[in-house]
C-alpha cells in the first residue's frame, strides 16, 4: 500500500501484519451503512430489519469462507476479545472438572511464539477464576514449529491448548492437522483454540472439518475497519456470555452491533468468495512478490539474514536482520525514507528483542536486529515495484554512513563518519575521533556493542588507526578484539602498546600547565596521555587537544570512570584506589577550564558529557573533594563513611549521585507552530537530531519549508557540538527528530550545559501536518 499523506511525500506501508488500510470498496460499504443503514439491528421497524439483515449476511459470508458449518460465528470487537471469550469459556467449563478432582495438576498450554494476547489472557483468567493451573509454553524448533512431543506429554492433563495458525512476526504457519492428531490422540475433550488472525486471506481454512473449538479472527488485519472481529465456536461447544446485557449475538456478546464495521468485514468475506474477483492475489503471485522483495533487500543490505524458513511461512511476511545494525537503526532509516516497517519485537527503552525469534533459538544478534516487513495479499504488481524502488533508494544513504560495507568506497565526496563521535550502549560510552583530512582515527573505550560499527567505519573509509585505547579496565572492552581485527589499518610503529593500548611509540610530547605529556597526532589534534589518572593506578585519562593556537587548548577530556556526568564515582568502584582517585580529581581540576567538556566511560542518566562547572554545581561532595577533604586511605570502610554510605553499598551505589535530569524542561512547540516560531525568531538555528543516514533519505528542509537546511547533530555528535563551542548559547535553538524523543534528550543536555533558549518540537516530524480537528 502506498499512502498519500497530506502535504507530505507518499508513504510506503509495509506493516500489514500490524494492521491494514481499509479497501476503497470496503470503506464505501462502511460509509453507506453508517449514513444510510444506521438503524439498530434489534429494532423491529423496517430500518432495523434491514440493519439486522446486513449483520446476518456478513455472518453467512464469513461462515462460507471459514467453512464454519454449524459452528457459531460471534461478532466481536476484534481478536483480543475473541481470545478472552474463548479462554474464559474453556476455563469456566473446565472448572467443574477441577471441583471433581482437586488433587490433579492441570495445565494451560500455549505456543511459545503466540501473540501476547494469548499468554496474558491465560495468566489473567487463571488467577481471576481461581483455576490455579500451571501455564506452560509449548516450545518451538528453529523453524518456529511446535514441539509435538511436548503437546503429547501435557495434552491429557490440559484444560485448554492454544496454538496459532500463522505467526504475526515471522509468518510461520503450523501444521494444524498434525497438531490436531496429537491433541486428540491424548485428549478428546480438551478445548483447542487456534488464533487464526494472520491466516485469514492467506491460508485456506475448513474449520468445521477439524476439532478446533475456538478460532478468533480480526477485521483490521485484512482490510476491514478496526473494532470488528469474530469468534468461531465449534458446534455444541460451551461458550459463556463474556459481555452480558441486551442479549445480542445469541446472548454471548451483548451490546449494539457495530453494524457498519460488520458490514465492512462482510464485504471482505464477499470478495474472498467471489471467484471472479482478483482483489486477493494467488499464493503463487504472492510468492513471486516475496522473491522480488527478498532480492531487493539482499541488494540493499549485503549482510542480511532472513529469520524464518520460507517453506513454512506465508509469503506476505518477511522477517530479517542486518548484521551490525540494530532493529532501531534500521527502523529509523526506513521510517526516514517513508517506508513503514516494524521492529518485529517488543520495544523497551533499553533492549529491543524479539521473543518470537528468541523462542526459535536464533542467535542473539538476529533477535535484537529483527525487522518485520509485511505486505498485503491485495497488493498489486505496481505496489511491489514501488516498494522495491523505495528500498533501493536508501542504499546510497547506507553506504554514505558506512552502515553497509560492500562497495561504499564508490561514494564520492561524502563526509562519511568523521569528527568526535560518542557511541552509547546502555550506560556505557565509547569514543572515536576521526580526522577527515588525514583519514586517521583513535578509538577509546570500545565496548562489545559498538565494535562492529567502529570496525566498519575504519574499513569503509580506509582509516589509519593510531590507537585503540582503554582509559580503565572493563569486562566488556572490545579493544583487544578490535586490535586483532583492524591490525592491517594500524601502522607498524603504533602496534606495540603498553597496558590498555597506549602505543610505546608516540608522535611527540607537549607541555600543558607544567606537565610534559606524550601525544599521538590525529589530524589537526593531539591526543595526550595522563598516565595513572583515574580510579586506579593503571588507569589513564586522555586529552584531545588543539596545540595549533598560541596556547594549547583541551577540546575534550576523556576520563573513563573517574566521573560520570552526575555522580562523583561510577558504579565500577571495585578497583578504586582512593589516593589515585583523589590526586586525579585535583589534577583534572588544574588542567581543565571550568567549561571544558569531559567525556566519561559511563552515562547512567543520559547527560552525555559533563564539565568541572557542572560537577561543582551539581555535586556538593565534589567541592569538598577539590578542597582536599578525602581521606587518604584505601580502606573501603572509611571511604564509605566519608560518603555516608553503608559499607555494603560501596561498589554498587554511586556516591555523590545527584539526579539532575528532571530540572531541565525545554520550551515545547507543536509541530504545526514551527512556521510561526521561525517568523518570530528569524535567527533561530534548526537542529535535526536524527542520524545522518536518516537525514539523507528525507528532505526535512522542504518538508518544513525552511529557508536554509537544518544543521545535523545526531546524539552521537552532541558531544562534538558542545566541544566546538561555535554556537551562541543565547541564540534560539529548535531541535527536531522523528518522534520528539531524541530532540527532548538533546534539549535537556544542552540546557544543562548552559544553552538558554532551547525549543523542542513535541511529537517530532511524525506529527507534522497531522492535525485532524
Ligand atoms: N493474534 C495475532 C496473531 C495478532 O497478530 C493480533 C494483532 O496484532 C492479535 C491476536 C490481536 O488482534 P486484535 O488487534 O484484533 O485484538
Amino acid at each position: 500500500m502506498v499512502i498519500q499523506v497530506r502535504s507530505q511525500t507518499a508513504e510506503v506501508y509495509l506493516d500489514n501484519n500490524a494492521t491494514t488500510v481499509v479497501l476503497d470498496s470496503v470503506a464505501e460499504v462502511v460509509q453507506t451503512v453508517m449514513q444510510n443503514q444506521f438503524a439498530n439491528p434489534s429494532s423491529s421497524h423496517i430500518a432495523g430489519v434491514r440493519a439486522k439483515h446486513i449483520v446476518e449476511t456478513s455472518r453467512d459470508y464469513a461462515r462460507q469462507v471459514l467453512g464454519a458449518g454449524k459452528g457459531q460465528i460471534i461478532f466481536t470487537s476484534g481478536a483480543t476479545e475473541g481470545i478472552q471469550t474463548a479462554i474464559v469459556s474453556a476455563l469456566i467449563n473446565a472448572k467443574q472438572r477441577l471441583l471433581e478432582d482437586d488433587q490433579q495438576q492441570y495445565y494451560l498450554l500455549y505456543g511459545a511464539t503466540e501473540h501476547k494476547a494469548v499468554p496474558n489472557t491465560l495468566i489473567h483468567w487463571n488467577e481471576v477464576l481461581g483455576i490455579n493451573a500451571s501455564i506452560e509454553a509449548i516450545p518451538v524448533d528453529q523453524d518456529g514449529l511446535l514441539d509435538m512431543d511436548f503437546i503429547a506429554q501435557y495434552a491429557s492433563k490440559s484444560l485448554i491448548i492454544c496454538t496459532m495458525a500463522v505467526n504475526n512476526e515471522t509468518g510461520v504457519f503450523q501444521d494444524l492437522a498434525q497438531i490436531e492428531q496429537v491433541i486428540r490422540q491424548h485428549n478428546q475433550q480438551v478445548a483447542w483454540m487456534v488464533d487464526c488472525v494472520q491466516a485469514l486471506g492467506k491460508r485456506s481454512l475448513d474449520i468445521a472439518n477439524t476439532s478446533i473449538d475456538y478460532a478468533p479472527f480480526s477485521g483490521h488485519k485484512l482490510y476491514a475497519p478496526k473494532g470488528v472481529g469474530l469468534l468461531y465456536v465449534r458446534e455444541n461447544r460451551f461458550c459463556t456470555s463474556f459481555i452480558a446485557g441486551g442479549g445480542q449475538e445469541n446472548g454471548i456478546r451483548s451490546g449494539t452491533e457495530n453494524t457498519s464495521a460488520i458490514a465492512g468485514f462482510g464485504k471482505i468475506f464477499a470478495l474472498l468468495l467471489d471467484e471472479k474477483d482478483d482483489t486477493f492475489k494467488s499464493q503463487a503471485t504472492l510468492e513471486g512478490y516475496r522473491q522480488r522483495l527478498v532480492d531487493t533487500l539482499r541488494e540493499t543490505f549485503p549482510n542480511i539474514v532472513f529469520n524464518h524458513n520460507f517453506a513454512y511461512s506465508v509469503p506476505t511476511t518477511i522477517n530479517f536482520s542486518v548484521k551490525g545494525l540494530s532493529s532501531k537503526e534500521v527502523m529509523d532509516l526506513f521510517d526516514a525514507a517513508a517506508i513503514r516497517v516494524s521492529a518485529g519485537s517488543a520495544c523497551s527503552s533499553k533492549t529491543t528483542r524479539s521473543f518470537v525469534l528468541d523462542a526459535m533459538q536464533l542467535p542473539d544478534w538476529q533477535s535484537s536486529s529483527a525487522i518485520r516487513l509485511s505486505f498485503g495479499p491485495a497488493d498489486s504488481e505496481a505496489d511491489i515495484e514501488q516498494y522495491c524502488q523505495a528500498i533501493l533508494n536508501i542504499k546510497p544513504a547506507l553506504q554514505q554512513a558506512c552502515l553497509v560495507l560492500s562497495d561504499a568506497r564508490e561514494v564520492e565526496g561524502s563526509p562519511l563518519q568523521t569528527g568526535i563521535i560518542q557511541l552509547k550502549v546502555g550506560d556505557t560510552c565509547s569514543w572515536v575521533y576521526i580526522d577527515p583530512q588525514q583519514k586517521s582515527c583513535v578509538i577509546i573505550d570500545a565496548v562489545n556493542g559498538v565494535a562492529e560499527r567502529i570496525s566498519r567505519w575504519v574499513r569503509c573509509q580506509s582509516l589509519t588507526v593510531k590507537g585503540i585505547i582503554d582509559t580503565h579496565q572493563r569486562d566488556d572492552s572490545a579493544s583487544w578484539m578490535l586490535r586483532q581485527e583492524l591490525m592491517e589499518f594500524i601502522p607498524a610503529t603504533y602496534r606495540d602498546s603498553q597496558s590498555m593500548g597506549w602505543p610505546n611509540q608516540v608522535d611527540g610530547y607537549l607541555d600543558h600547565h607544567g606537565h610534559h605529556l606524550p601525544y599521538l597526532a590525529v589530524g589537526q589534534y593531539q591526543l595526550a596521555r595522563l598516565e595513572g589518572v583515574g580510579m586506579a593506578r593503571l588507569d589513564q585519562s586522555l586529552l584531545l587537544m588543539d596545540n595549533g593556537s598560541a596556547q594549547a587548548q583541551v577540546i575534550l577530556a576523556l576520563v573513563g570512570n573517574l566521573f560520570t556526568p552526575n555522580s562523583l564515582i561510577s558504579d565500577q568502584t571495585m578497583a578504586v584506589d582512593s589516593v589515585t582517585f583523589h590526586q586525579s580529581v585535583i589534577l583534572i581540576d588544574k588542567l581543565l577550564e571550568e567549561h571544558t567538556i569531559i567525556g566519561c566511560g559511563h552515562d547512567h542518566h543520559h547527560q552525555f558529557v559533563t564539565s568541572l562547572a557542572c560537577l561543582k554545581t551539581e555535586i556538593p561532595l565534589f567541592a569538598d573533594l577539590i578542597a582536599g577533604d578525602l581521606p587518604q586511605t584505601d580502606d573501603l570502610e572509611q571511604y564509605a563513611q566519608y560518603f555516608n554510605l553503608p559499607s555494603a553499598e560501596v561498589g554498587h551505589a554511586m556516591p555523590g549521585m545527584v539526579d539532575v535530569g528532571e530540572q531541565w524542561q525545554p520550551y515545547t512547540l507543536a509541530s504545526n507552530d514551527i512556521r510561526d516560531f521561525l517568523e518570530q525568531h528569524p535567527h533561530a538555528c534548526v537542529v535535526d537530531m536524527r542520524e545522518c543516514y536518516e537525514c539523507d533519505v528525507s528532505d526535512i528542509q522542504s518538508l518544513l519549508a525552511l529557508k536554509k537546511p537544518p544543521i545535523n547533530i545526531p546524539l552521537s555528535k552532541l558531544a562534538e557540538f558542545v566541544c566546538q563551542n561555535e554556537v551562541d548559547k543565547d541564540a534560539p535553538l529548535l531541535l527536531i527528530c522523528r518522534t520528539g524523543n531524541r530532540s527532548l534528550l538533546g534539549c535537556k543536555v544542552l540546557m544543562r550545559l548552559g544553552f538558554h533558549q532551547v525549543y523542542n518540537i513535541g511529537g517530532g516530524i511524525a506529527l507534522y501536518h497531522s492535525k485532524m480537528y
